[in-house]
């Protein structure tokens, strides 16, 4: 496939060319925290031509357990316009219909993407494929480092590390972004508080294998005093989380698979036979998130930035779009194609924040539903269920939000009607919308023989711009997607 750029005199093509009068520095972006936040951003900013380092305490070792497992549908589609999407599907498992409750059925093969279903697969597995990317990109990683403390001027961000053998390390970057998690240290050295609540604990957790198949998979049940939730991984092995209000204790008190069956059993009707745990825990959860994404040269992605219960499977994937939406605008201001950098950088604040208190809100309401105790949350539960049964536009909107794909932006100032909106991955005669913007750069769509001009708020040098044609004659409308595949401009 083609992706034919605008003709005008290409921009130069690295940081370093662009930035004559930038400070010395030993890198132009320092990504704290190779989860799969930062590996996605680190891989990005990379393949746009900057240099990048990622800096991760652990040492560099292959986990074979799984936080997430869930990987919804606009995450795959991100994962499609860097032509990583169709390798990680071919290994997971597709889950096509979420059962909530019992009764209200999710269809989720009503959802307007080529990913109508979501994906089943560990989170070892996505960050091993983006790890590769980054490295095939030039990220230059160093593990066993950690960051202890940090300083900002105005041109320039000093990371306090330790290296390996314990040694302090300073390494000087044009900007930081801090991907290292829920305790981010990043966000301790900016000050910044983490304000939320603890929303359930004495979760329990356990990856087994059953002898009975379950009818229903992908299902969460709510019974009485406790609830549980069940997930294949395709592979034999299943998810099982589960809550009993009655055994409230600390994480650290021990937890065996005798406690879940008796949870399963309560919820389900039955345990599946559960066996052979290879993983067991007690964990709490928190609903938090910090008052700000960026500060001076510095920003937050990921768990760093938000956190929230497991409920709806989201804390990856929004990681992940927090990623994709920093990294081109980042890539923009250091190429120096933005016009107005500083309102560029501080739009990655004003779109993720808002997406990241309202995944708060969606993963909070179905955790409370199924903890419901009281008659009237109860009466909420069965009414929310028969909604969302029977209710077409509910159901919809409510999967939207999960899967990522409802998700859309404030149209910018003079962006149009769509601004903002999620690009669908229009058939175009040189290819899908997702295979152009895997050159990482805007697409400029408009009728054949026109010659479209971009607008001149447009963060992007004409060279760049990957040019894409209308199949159907009769579109003669002018649209600019941007590089993660959201409207900036449409024209009629
Ligand atoms: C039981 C459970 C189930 C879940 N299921 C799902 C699901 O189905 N779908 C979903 O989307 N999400 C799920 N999540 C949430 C998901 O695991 C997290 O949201 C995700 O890992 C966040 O990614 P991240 O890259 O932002 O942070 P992390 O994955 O936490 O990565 C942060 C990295 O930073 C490193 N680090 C920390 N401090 C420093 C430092 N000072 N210096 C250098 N490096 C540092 C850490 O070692 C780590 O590697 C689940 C979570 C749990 C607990």
């Amino acid at each position: 496939m083609s992706t034919p750029r605008t003709t005008h005199t290409p921009a130069a093509t690295t940081a370093a060319a662009t930035t004559t009068t930038a400070p010395r520095t030993d890198t132009d972006v320092l990504v704290v925290g190779a989860g799969p936040t930062g590996l996605l951003l680190a891989g990005d900013l990379a393949a746009a031509g900057l240099r990048v380092t990622l800096v991760e305490r652990r040492p560099r070792t292959r986990a074979n357990l799984t936080r997430a497992f869930a990987v919804h549908a606009r995450t795959l589609e991100q994962f499609d316009a860097r032509g990583l999407a169709d390798d990680l599907v071919a290994a997971g498992t597709r889950v096509t219909r979420l059962l909530l409750f019992g009764h209200a059925s999710l269809d989720l093969t009503r959802l307007p993407s080529r990913y109508n279903h979501l994906l089943v697969t560990p989170q070892y597995e996505v960050e091993e494929l983006l790890e590769k990317r980054a490295e095939g990109a030039g990220v230059a990683f160093r593990h066993e480092t950690e960051l202890r403390g940090l300083r900002q001027d105005a041109d320039t961000v000093t990371a306090e590390l330790t290296g390996p053998d314990g040694a302090p390390l300073t390494l000087r970057a044009r900007h930081l972004v801090g991907t290292d998690g829920v305790r981010s240290a990043v966000r301790s050295a900016l000050g910044l508080p983490f304000p939320g609540v603890s929303v359930i604990r004495s979760l329990v957790l356990a990856d087994v294998r059953l002898t009975e198949e379950p009818a229903a998979t992908f299902t969460v049940q709510g019974k009485g005093d406790s609830f549980a939730f069940m997930a294949p991984f395709g592979d034999g092995w299943y998810r099982v989380m589960g809550w009993d209000r009655s055994r409230q204790v600390a994480d650290t008190e021990p937890v065996d698979l005798d406690e879940i069956r008796a949870i399963a059993r309560r919820a389900f009707g039955t345990d599946y036979g559960m066996h052979d745990a290879r993983w067991i825990s007690r964990f709490h959860s928190d609903e938090r998130q910090a008052p700000t994404y960026r500060v001076g040269r510095v920003f937050l992605a990921g768990d760093a930035a938000h956190v929230h219960s497991p409920a709806g499977g989201q804390g990856m994937n929004t990681g992940l779009q927090d990623a994709a939406n920093l990294s081109w605008k980042l890539a923009a201001v250091l190429r120096g194609e933005a016009p107005d950098p500083e309102a560029l950088l501080d739009s990655y604040h004003s779109e993720r924040h808002p997406v990241g208190a309202m995944v708060l809100r969606s993963s909070g309401a179905i955790l409370r539903l199924a903890m419901a105790h009281t008659p009237p949350v109860r009466a909420v539960r069965s009414l929310a269920t028969r909604v969302l049964s029977t209710t077409n536009p509910v159901s919809s909107r409510v999967l939207g939000r999960i899967s990522g794909i409802g998700i859309s932006y404030a149209p910018a100032p003079g962006g149009g009607r769509l601004s903002g909106r999620r690009a669908p991955d229009v058939r175009l005669r040189e290819g899908r919308l997702h295979e152009l913007l895997r050159a990482g750069e805007f697409v400029l769509i408009g009728p054949e023989g026109a010659s479209p001009v971009l607008p001149p708020a447009a963060p992007v040098a004409p060279g760049r711009v990957v040019r894409g044609t209308w199949r159907d004659p009769a579109r003669r409308a002018t649209v600019l997607v941007r590089p993660d595949g959201y409207v900036f401009r449409a024209d009629r």
